[in-house]
């Protein structure tokens, strides 16, 4: 289906399939997507590496803000599509595990990180022709976007999704840490101080906790064949 030059925006809870949903849209409407949550993590796992969260979670604060200059972190296309890279090592396993999933949030709530990562997702976006997934894309990085998706879906179901993705991944989880990540991130996100989750007042919602991934697209290619007026 051929689109207008358009930046859609989805956020949500975590978990909810965002991404797998936004890359398949990128590849049906010729778009680029682009993984704010990514970077999130890539600086998670950085200010890991520099010893800046010590084992309790506490952030030095202002060591991450001397050191954040110096992070190198970009999206590099690959055979296997887009990666994330620090420097030339790609990070994109490492930036998935549950050790960075468990301090995620409270980084990502520190503002100078916000301001950050939103500069680097605006400059990749220049030009439009984006679908980018987040928490916040749609009420603060792009508060024009012209489609806005805000998903979730129950936290059991996020977790069980989650839980089988790692299992067949070969890790060893347990299901009720799995669930207190989900929910200990959904809270973080709703109450921090800058951009907090929430649903911009102009977003679609999707609750896709009985929803299959075939049925998301077709909700989607009807709301965007009637946003736009195009006619297939
Ligand atoms: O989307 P994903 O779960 O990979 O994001 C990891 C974390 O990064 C989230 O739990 C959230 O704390 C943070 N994040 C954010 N704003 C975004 C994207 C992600 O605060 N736009």
């Amino acid at each position: 289906m051929t689109v207008p030059d358009i930046i859609i925006a989805v956020d949500g809870h975590s978990s909810t399939g965002k991404s797998t949903f936004a890359k398949l849209a990128a590849k049906e409407f010729n778009l680029l997507y682009l993984d704010s949550g990514a970077m999130y993590r890539g600086v998670t796992l950085y200010a890991m590496e520099q010893g800046l969260i010590a084992p309790d979670g506490t952030i030095d604060e202002e060591g991450l803000r001397e050191a954040l200059p110096g992070l190198d972190l970009k999206f590099v296309s690959t055979p296997e599509g887009s990666k994330t890279f620090i420097g030339d090592r790609c990070v994109e396993g490492e930036i998935r595990t549950l050790e960075v999933s468990n301090r995620v949030s409270p980084v990502s709530a520190v503002a100078f990180v916000r301001a950050w990562v939103d500069e680097r997702l605006r400059a990749m976006s220049r030009g439009g022709r984006v679908i980018m997934d987040g928490r916040d894309i749609g009420t603060t990085v792009f508060p024009d976007a012209e489609l806005k998706i805000f998903m979730t879906a129950d936290a059991r179901i996020r977790a069980q999704r989650r839980f089988d993705e790692m299992v067949a991944r070969g890790e060893t989880p347990v299901f009720e840490d799995v669930l207190k990540n989900i929910e200990e991130r959904d809270y973080i996100d709703s109450h921090r101080e800058t951009s907090p989750l929430r649903r911009a007042e102009d977003a679609y919602v999707m609750d896709n906790s009985d929803m299959t991934l075939h049925e998301e697209t077709v909700w989607l290619r009807g709301l965007v064949q009637g946003k736009f007026g195009i006619l297939e």
